[in-house]
């Protein structure tokens, strides 16, 4: 492909990613399933890696984010970002409305959902997003723009260009994206978030962007804080516009000029607030007018013309009809409640975690009983209490065998949960390489869950080290698996053995042990001998470690089931060193400037500017007398011709790896 070639095909993949985009993220509405758009997304990666020059600041790609930011700097909002009042009665609301009637005579009014995030601030400056921070105190927030960056739903740049814009939005996680992240929490045994709200929070305000990136946060917008270059005249208008701009507004916004119909509006929105994609707590009630707004002004805190109503959590009744009782990858045992269904702001519930056996106690749940359920903002429902016991019950006992092996159960000392010590109990084998695959562990792509319940129902994974020795003709033969995803399969299990150290501590699944420490425990010690012989005092010497986790990194070590399991691994050609630390004194291309240009075979340029950075060397985007070596791949575009003009010497993928003296890490 030359550039020519190549600036068409990227032009053509941001109009159909465009396209789709908009179907998907803006109305709800996708025509294509995620997958061909990822597919596509990856496509005009490729390009824009093989031609960075056709790289623009407003190409989807530049949606995802990797960097990392250093620390949030302040920003001053220049319009305050106010708050608003609450109410939590319809009597309220009509009161609101006599004293807006008494201020202006005849208002109209507009009804929003209240969505459940964190409220930011986005500058656009003619057309292209600048900034992006959070309220903050309202007066000052944190300059978050980086990690804002990375949420799809907000356009980098606007359909129009206009001079200047500031508006306001609320950044929340869906509830389907929320459910799945708290599974994935709950099945590592980290602590999950609460609710929606506290997700949104926690993933917008990271250091590193590439996680918020993966959090898949959208957004709202419905307030234009500032304007440059148009008038507007009310917030239906004003919402109207952000609309056409590009901005996602609220899925429904009307005026209404009698109370009664908010109010009735208000209702509709509570009844189906469970329904909605979107997390919300309220409604809020906004006079439309802007001239009228002026008049009635501001509080310090709020505008006077605004009011929020809050819904009261709702509550039911309803039966427990049995308590069934799951094994985590850990081996803790976790009781769930299944209830005669429900209707529960706007849901219908069967399931509730029953959390342990002390909740369980507690409450004196027994199967039978009638109970209180309740789903507040939080849109996990939770028991609130027994209303009566079902007549001869008897409290309720959690197993003394695991439910899926039958070996005895322990509780340890000072812990709530019951587990399950059997190393090879199937259920925690299969959750054990869920974890072990999964992306934030050791990556491999292609080994969803339903693959890896068929390995080792088939009985060919006994252990994650067996992963490693597929025999790809029985694989093949399993249920919805074919040539093709074998090879793929095969050829992500063989990538993740050259993983980063980190990646193989993490998937471990050492309790106690996320994905943060295991990052401290490589970097302390930067391979697994040195795990294997680390005491916990050594390890709790590390900035961030706390008693327990020292504790329980090294007791697994120290397992004889862990020995064996590394020197499985490590038989299977899975690297057991940090290599960047490791090699962080070797300054063989030290004062080298390398250009890369074309497809390698197997490095990814990302991987081999590492490898020459990690060696002392530089990486420059163009070719010039200065320039030591071209690393040219496949279809090299005009680089490599102007590096052979200037007698450059150009280097193939082997010649370069000889180069560095790192054919060993070769995937
Ligand atoms: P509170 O957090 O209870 O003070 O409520 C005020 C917050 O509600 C503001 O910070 C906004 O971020 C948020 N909010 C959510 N949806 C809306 C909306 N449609 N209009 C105005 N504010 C909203
Ligand atoms: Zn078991």
């Amino acid at each position: 492909m030359d550039i020519e070639q190549a600036r068409k095909a990227a032009e053509k993949l941001r109009q159909q990613i465009e396209y789709h985009g908009q179907k998907y993220y803006v109305e709800d509405n996708p025509e294509i399933s995620d997958y061909d758009y990822d597919m596509m997304l990856r496509e005009l990666e490729g390009i824009e890696l093989a031609f960075p020059e056709l790289v623009t600041p407003d190409s989807p790609t530049q949606h995802v984010g990797g960097a990392a930011s250093s620390k949030f700097e302040p920003v001053t909002h220049s319009v305050p970002m106010e708050s608003l009042h609450d109410s939590f009665s319809e009597e309220e609301i009509r009161e609101f409305d006599r004293k807006m009637k008494a201020a202006v005579g005849t208002p109209a009014y507009v009804v929003e959902p209240k969505f459940d995030g964190l409220s930011v601030s986005l500058e656009y400056r003619n057309g292209i997003l600048i900034r992006g921070s959070t309220r903050g105190d309202g007066v000052v927030g944190e300059d978050v723009t980086e990690n804002i960056r990375t949420i799809r739903t907000v356009p980098l740049q606007l359909k129009k260009s206009i001079p200047f814009l500031e508006v306001r939005g609320e950044i929340y996680m869906s509830n389907e994206n929320f459910l799945k992240l708290v599974e994935k929490q709950e099945l590592n045994e980290e602590r999950p978030f609460k609710n929606p709200r506290n997700a949104a929070a926690g993933s917008l305000r990271q250091k590193d962007s590439s996680i918020t990136a993966q959090r898949n946060l959208d957004i709202y917008v419905f307030n234009i804080q500032q304007i440059e270059g148009i008038e507007l005249h009310n917030h239906k208008e004003s919402l109207d516009y952000l609309t056409d701009l590009g901005f996602r507004t609220p899925p429904f916004y009307h005026v209404y000029e009698n109370i009664e119909d908010v109010l009735s509006e208000i209702r509709r929105i509570g009844e189906l607030r469970g329904t909605f994609s979107f997390p919300l707590d309220g409604a809020v009630i906004k006079i439309n007018d802007f001239a009228q707004r002026n008049l009635i002004g501001s509080t310090s805190k709020f505008p006077k013309w605004a009011e929020a109503f809050k819904y009261p959590p709702e509550e039911k009744e309803t039966v427990l009809l049995d308590i069934q009782v799951n094994v985590g990858r850990t081996g803790v045992l976790t009781p769930t409640g299944i209830f005669e269904p429900v209707l529960l702001a706007g849901t219908t519930v069967s399931r509730a975690t029953l959390h342990n056996e002390d909740f369980i106690k507690e409450k004196d749940v027994r199967i039978g009983d009638t109970v209180v359920l309740r789903k507040a903002g939080e849109i996990i429902p939770e028991v609130v209490a027994v209303k009566r016991h079902a007549p001869q019950s008897k409290p309720y006992e959690m197993p003394v065998r695991c439910p899926s092996c039958g070996s005895p159960v322990v509780r340890e000392e000072g812990e709530a949960a019951l587990r399950c010590d059997n190393t090879d109990c199937p259920a925690q084998l299969l959750r054990h390489l869920i974890h072990f695959v999964s992306r934030d562990a050791m990556d491999i792509d292609g080994m969803g869950p339903a693959l890896l319940e068929q390995l080792v129902q088939n009985d060919l994974v006994h252990s994650p080290a067996d992963l490693y020795q597929l025999d790809k003709e029985r694989v093949e033969q399993l249920e919805r698996m074919g040539k093709k995803s074998v090879e793929n399969m095969a050829a992500a299990i063989e990538k993740s053995k050259s993983n980063e150290l980190y990646r193989l501590i993490y998937a471990l699944g050492i309790r106690h042990i996320g994905q943060k420490a295991a990052k401290l425990l490589a970097k302390e010690f930067p391979s697994i001998d040195q795990l294997l012989t680390a005491t916990a005092e050594e390890m709790e010497e590390i900035d961030g470690f706390g008693h327990i986790m020292a504790q329980s990194a090294a007791c697994y070590f120290a397992l004889p089931q862990t020995t064996e399991l590394i020197q499985k691994l490590r038989d299977a050609g899975v690297q057991m060193r940090d290599l960047k630390v490791e090699e962080k004194t070797d300054h063989r291309l030290e004062g080298k400037t390398f250009v890369l240009t074309g497809t390698l075979p197997h490095y990814t340029r990302q991987q081999a500017s590492q490898l020459i950075e990690k060696l002392g060397g530089k990486v420059s985007s163009s070719v010039s007398k200065k320039t030591s070596y071209v690393l040219a791949g496949e279809e090299a575009g005009s680089k490599l011709a102007k590096a052979e003009k200037l007698g450059i010497p150009i280097l193939s993928e082997d010649e370069f790896l000889n180069l560095c003296g790192q054919e060993e890490i070769g995937e």
